[in-house]
């Protein structure tokens, strides 16, 4: 069954899920495996406290979970990694010395703005263009940040969860020939597209994402829930992964050892 590759726990300073809870929710709900994608945000705006934690511990108690539940699932090391251009160096030192089995790269601010403190819309936004304001910054982070080896693109349309236009859907035409840039450097880069079910509570997702990612040559998705408590773990997995099936994919995938591994759909 599933890989939920997106999933915060209390590591993470806007989560408080007990790991092993979530573990014996995931194993509940029959999926393959699960991995703990805890926030490591540097200066992360309007927030008193630093987004990130003692990977130490993490890894002390992931492993300790590794062991009891091996037979059962899949536990994953990962982080989400917050992308912002002055950040590079101190998250660099921040994460030196720590191998995880999965890297997500994720755009949350944008020039300090944040969508999620209602800070990054104003009340005479056009749609496309902060939506394409939000893409460039998320390139511009995937690209300076290379050195990193990403596993995945976290959230492409992320920002669609903050926004109340009329119509607030994310839509590929619209952005066309800046997404072709973003998919064909994911591609040549083997950087996944992460496929995140808690953006589409929201807003539906284009399927036309899908079918251009993959006319691009694109293969490698990963589904994730972002998952910060303990219902949202693999919410609506059945019905997202039939929409990827249905747009031309046969597989899914999770990572180990930054590995990419495929599972049919
Ligand atoms: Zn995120
Ligand atoms: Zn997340």
């Amino acid at each position: 069954m599933f890989y939920d590759m997106h999933v915060h726990s209390k590591f993470s300073t806007d989560s408080t899920l007990d790991m092993e809870t979530a573990v014996l929710k995931a194993i509940e709900l029959g999926l393959s495996g699960i991995a703990f994608t805890d926030h490591l945000d540097v200066d992360f705006t309007d927030y008193e406290d630093e987004f990130h934690y003692d990977f130490n511990d993490y890894f002390m108690l992931l492993n300790s979970l590794k062991d009891k539940y091996s037979k059962t699932i899949d536990i994953i090391s990962a982080v989400e990694i917050g992308l912002q251009p002055h950040v590079i160096e101190e998250t660099s030192q921040l994460i030196d010395g720590f191998t995880f089995d999965y890297v997500i790269g994720s755009t949350h601010l944008i020039k300090h703005r944040d969508p999620y403190c209602g800070k990054y819309f104003r009340p005479d936004d056009i749609k496309i263009q902060s939506y394409n304001e939000y893409l460039e910054e998320l390139f511009n982070n995937l690209k300076l940040f290379d050195a990193f080896n990403f596993n995945t693109m976290g959230h492409l349309d992320y920002i669609v969860r903050y926004a109340n236009f009329d119509d607030s859907a994310f839509y590929y035409n619209d952005h066309s020939a800046l997404l072709d840039e973003i998919f064909k450097y994911i591609i040549s880069k083997d950087i996944s597209f992460e496929i995140n079910t808690s953006t589409y509570l929201k807003q539906p997702l284009d399927k036309k994402l899908l079918t251009r990612y993959k006319e691009l040559g694109g293969e490698l998705i990963t589904l994730g829930s972002d998952a910060h408590n303990l219902d949202r773990i693999a919410k609506n997995f059945k019905l997202y992964s039939q929409i990827i099936k249905d747009c031309g994919f046969k597989y899914l995938f999770s990572f180990k050892d930054g590995k990419p591994i495929a599972h049919k759909i």
